[in-house]
């Protein structure tokens, strides 16, 4: 890094938030499926709104591209810098800002560095609730479950993040701050950049602060772990699910080979007294009759019900050790790292495609196990393989191929990052990656934010 960038740097977030020492470095550009690695000339680490846009001064005046970085709890590889050439990574951790929740409005302002986890609590201890939530919870920033427009467990209930997002306050590429953060119910004055920033995974700005809708708690819940054998049976119960009388708040799906690999890295048990290929978690508010829902299943000797918090953590546990559980399996093949790829399809096709999906990449030579695990509800599951090693990409595109043989999405939730950007064409048209690549070249039109994230070349 060239001594004129690296005092301007140093003046503006002092020199103990700009790390140059290489083992420093090393944690901001390794991300954490292990799979993708960057270099960095810098990792910065601001800590206000404003040194964010002298920080974004800096760097665009000397030409050094930018990456943005929360938690770094991003699947696709879009946390750490994916091109050679100088990079600085600028770190949102220190923007803690948390205003009080605003009661009147249901709304709650915070900094882009604050956890997810921090989120829940916040509004929980003022009588609020916030309605995303995934694994990931304690380490994924608000600022990068926006950027993503992360989805999670909730989204049955709730939608993904972008219904939650009533203001935005961001850093533009020429180091402008556009702050967007009233959180008026009705504003029909122009573009919603909010949107547009929602999902755009830090390649037009870098988010300071966000204004979340809130909403009021569930009151209790119940939870059924239902074993069953095809996903055929797992999505009529699902259908049955969301025709009876209860408010449906979750329905997740976990495989035979990710129960196994989740009992391995902990102390839970085989949860049925039989073996089956599949576990249908469903989570529901307490109130409804259960009207319409197949009452033999409960019946049934292969359903754990969950009714306090302890009995739920632990079954919620099945499901939320998974991408763990892969990525510990993975470290023991020759291939190191967990293939992890997150795909949604209609409905209507998820069981074929699933089956499918099972039968195709079990003949794969280096295959060590193969898993699906997910949101059901949402036609979103993650497929995780290990064995083959992290730059094989026969098997990612033999995945994505099929799924785009059922008219899914390459990405449900994760985001395109780097891993997926020459699968994008596969699920946008040409002219909605051309409007797209538009409104890059206008706010970033020398690629310094982000470069090699979302757009190949
Ligand atoms: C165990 C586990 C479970 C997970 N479960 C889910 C799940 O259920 N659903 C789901 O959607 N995801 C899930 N994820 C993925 C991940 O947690 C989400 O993508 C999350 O939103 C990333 O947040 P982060 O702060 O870690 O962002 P990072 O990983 O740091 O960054 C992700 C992307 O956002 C950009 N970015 C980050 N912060 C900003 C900012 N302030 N401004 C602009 N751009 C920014 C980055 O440049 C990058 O492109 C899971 C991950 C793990 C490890």
């Amino acid at each position: 890094m060239s001594a004129e960038l690296a005092a301007a740097l140093a003046r503006v977030v002092g020199s103990e938030n700009v790390l140059v020492d290489p083992e420093l470095i090393e944690p901001y550009v390794v991300d954490w499926t292990r799979r993708w690695r960057g270099s960095a000339i810098a990792v910065v680490r601001p800590g206000t709104t404003a040194e964010v846009a002298e920080i974004v001064c800096a760097c665009t005046e000397a030409g050094v591209a930018i990456q943005v970085q929360g938690g770094n709890t991003g699947l696709v590889g879009g946390s750490i810098p994916a091109v050679d050439g100088d990079t600085v990574v600028v770190s949102t951790r220190r923007l803690q800002r948390i205003d009080p929740v605003d009661s009147v409005s249901g709304q709650l302002t915070v900094g882009a560095g604050v956890t997810l986890g921090e989120v829940q609590r916040h509004a929980r201890s003022a009588g609020w609730d916030y309605g995303v939530d995934l694994a990931a919870r304690d380490s994924a920033t608000i600022g990068g479950t926006v950027a993503t427009n992360a989805g999670g467990i909730r989204v049955i209930a709730f939608g993904m993040t972008r219904t939650q997002v009533a203001g935005i306050e961001v850093v533009l590429p020429n180091g402008e701050i556009v702050e967007h953060l009233a959180g008026l119910a009705k504003d029909n004055t122009g573009y919603d950049l909010a949107g547009l920033l929602t999902g755009s995974e830090g390649t037009l700005g870098i988010i300071t602060a966000v204004r979340l809708r809130l909403h009021r708690p569930t009151p209790d819940t119940s939870i059924a772990f239902i074993g069953v054998d095809d996903y055929a049976a797992a999505m009529r119960l699902l259908s049955s699910a969301v025709a009876a009388d209860f408010r449906l708040l979750a329905a997740e799906v976990v495989d035979d080979t990710g129960i196994d690999l989740a009992m391995a890295i902990s102390d839970l048990p085989w949860p049925w007294p039989n073996r089956h290929r599949l576990g249908l978690l469903l989570e529901v508010a307490d109130g409804g009759t259960g009207e319409g829902f197949d009452a033999a299943v409960l019946d049934s000797l292969d359903v754990v019900i969950g009714i306090d918090r302890l009995d739920q953590e632990r079954l919620w546990a099945y499901r939320e050790l998974q991408s763990e559980a892969f990525t510990t399996h993975a470290a023991t093949t020759p291939g190191g790292v967990a293939h992890k790829m997150d795909i949604s399809v209609p409905l209507a096709h998820l069981a074929d495609c699933a089956e499918e999906l099972r039968t195709r990449m079990l003949d794969y030579p280096a295959v060590a196990a193969f898993g699906v695990f997910g949101h059901l509800g949402d036609g979103n599951i993650h497929v995780e393989i290990s064995g083959p090693a992290p730059d094989d990409d026969e098997i990612d595109r033999r995945v994505l191929s099929v799924v785009s043989g059922y008219g899914g999405a390459v990405s449900a939730e994760h985001g395109i990052g780097r891993a997926k950007t020459q699968w994008l064409s596969t699920s946008r048209s040409d002219s909605e990656v051309a409007a797209m690549r538009a409104i890059k070249r206008a706010w970033d039109p020398r690629d310094l934010l982000n470069p090699g994230v979302l757009f190949s070349g």
